[in-house]
C-alpha cells in the first residue's frame, strides 16, 4: 500500500494551493492508495477529511506538521497538540503519552526547518522522513544515514503545496492501512519503506 504521508491542504495551510479534492484526484491518478493531510500546526481539516474519505472511499489520514522550537515534526495518532511552539523533546513526549508517533520531517532540508543535528539529542522519535519532495539529494542522503545510525523507520512524502508535487514521494507499507491507528502501528513496527514515483510507477527506495 502506497501512502503520501506529508501533504498540505489550503484551508489550514496558508502556503498551500491544493484543495482536498485535487489531492485525492491526483493521488488516484498516480496510483497512490491513500494520503495524509499534515497541515502546519493544525488538525483543523480532520472532520472534513474523514467525511470526504467516507464519501470517496479513498483513505485520508489526518496528522500534523508541528513546528517545534528545533524544527518540523510530523505526528499521527493524537487528539491534542500545543497551541504554540515548544521544545522538540516536549512535543515528542506529549505525542508518545497520547499513543501517537512522531517523524522528523525533512531533517536536513536547506530551509532551517529540520531538526538537523538535534536528531542526536531528541529521544523517542519513531521515524525519519528520508524522501521529501522539497529536499535536495545531499540532504536526503544525510537523512538516510541518520535513520540507519539511529535505527529509526524511514518514510517518504511529497510535502506538496502545489498539484505537480502531489505523490512525487510516498511510503510503501506491506500491509493494508485502514486507519490512523494502523498507520501508527505500522510505522512503530518499522513496517514501511520510502518510495518514489518515476516513469509512471512507484519504486521502493534503495531497491
Ligand atoms: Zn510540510
Amino acid at each position: 500500500m502506497l501512502i503520501d504521508m506529508h501533504m498540505h491542504e489550503k484551508t489550514f495551510s496558508a502556503d498551500s494551493y491544493l484543495s482536498l479534492e485535487e489531492i485525492v484526484a491526483i493521488a488516484r491518478q498516480k496510483g497512490l492508495d491513500g494520503v495524509c493531510i499534515t497541515d502546519h500546526d493544525s488538525m483543523g481539516l480532520r472532520e472534513a477529511a474523514e467525511a470526504y474519505s467516507k464519501k470517496t472511499g479513498f483513505p485520508i489520514f489526518t496528522g500534523i506538521e508541528f513546528y517545534s522550537l528545533q524544527g518540523d515534526i510530523l505526528a499521527f495518532g493524537i487528539e491534542e497538540y500545543p497551541p504554540e511552539r515548544i521544545d522538540a523533546q516536549d512535543f515528542v513526549d506529549m505525542v508518545r503519552a497520547q499513543g501517537g508517533i512522531t517523524i522528523s520531517a525533512h531533517p536536513f532540508r536547506n530551509n532551517r526547518r529540520g531538526l538537523e543535528e538535534n536528531l542526536d539529542i531528541v529521544t523517542g522519535l519513531d521515524a525519519i522522513e528520508v524522501l521529501n519532495g522539497s529536499t535536495l539529494p545531499d540532504a536526503i542522503k544525510k537523512a538516510e544515514l541518520y535513520a540507519k545510525k539511529l535505527g529509526l523507520a524511514m518514510t517518504g512524502a511529497s510535502d506538496c503545496h502545489i498539484p505537480d508535487k502531489v505523490g512525487v514521494y510516498a511510503t510503501w507499507f506491506p500491509e493494508e492501512i485502514r486507519s490512523v491507528q494502523e498507520l501508527v502501528e505500522a510505522v512503530r513496527a518499522k513496517a514501511c519503506r520510502p518510495a518514489y514515483f518515476q516513469d509512471g510507477a512507484y519504486h521502493i527506495y534503495g531497491c
